[in-house]
């Protein structure tokens, strides 16, 4: 009953900063956060907060979620290529909105148990992968969206290739403890077009 409240108020939040898209909103909805979060935050999660996850990675604050899921323009048809699966939240919520998401982490055990938990939600639209997601995933590109949750200097170059033609990527660019640009980039025949969309902070991409 308590955690009703919480995702209501969250909701009710997320609408008042202007997020008004009612498939974004559901997914949101339909995704129990608390199964994302540590035992030790379980309180927290529905605020509006990034929480420290294993592996001194972090949940990104639902509003980011919210934002970045919006900028992506998911359609039902799409396959989405996610880099820096983390604690599996973003992926869940976009797997309510894209036919098949595909989820890149490094860190081999939070890798693991983001994959339990997308089995425990059955949440079958969700392939995932332990490796370097800068190289992103070659044999199922290219991707209608892809979204980068870990900032760099630079957006890797391997990613933008795997973009289709009319495809958008929503990344971070910019290095750790430095200012941070959410970006959306869309892919045309001969080029790219970026947009700026606002100030973020993420853990940094690690390649290698
Ligand atoms: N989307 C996540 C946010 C996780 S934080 C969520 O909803 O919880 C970003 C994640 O990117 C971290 O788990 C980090 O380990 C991972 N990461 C950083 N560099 C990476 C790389 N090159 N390839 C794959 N994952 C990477």
């Amino acid at each position: 009953m308590l955690r009703a409240n919480d995702k209501i108020r969250l909701l009710m939040k997320l609408r008042r900063e202007g997020i008004t898209d009612t498939r974004v909103l559901s997914a949101i909805e339909q995704i129990p956060r608390e199964e994302f979060v540590d035992a030790r935050f379980q309180d927290q999660a529905y605020e509006d907060t990034a929480l420290p996850i294993d592996a001194g990675q972090t949940i990104s604050m639902p509003s980011v979620v919210a934002w970045m899921t919006w900028a992506l323009q998911v359609e039902d048809r799409m396959k989405v290529l996610e880099i820096g699966t983390g604690s599996g939240y973003q992926a869940a919520v976009l797997a309510k909105l894209a036919r098949r998401v595909y989820s890149i982490e490094r860190h081999r055990d939070l890798h693991k148990i983001a994959e339990s938990r997308f089995n425990q939600l059955r949440l079958t639209n969700i392939t995932t992968r332990c490796g370097d997601g800068t190289k992103g995933w070659p044999e199922v590109a290219p991707f209608d969206r892809i979204i980068v949750t870990a900032s760099a200097g630079e957006v890797p170059s391997a990613l933008l290739s795997q973009l289709s033609i009319g495809g958008i990527m929503v990344t971070p660019v910019g290095e750790h403890g430095s200012e941070q640009i959410l970006l959306r980039i869309q892919r045309h025949e001969h080029g790219y077009d970026t947009q700026h969309l606002m100030n973020v902070r993420f853990v940094p991409l690690v390649s290698g």
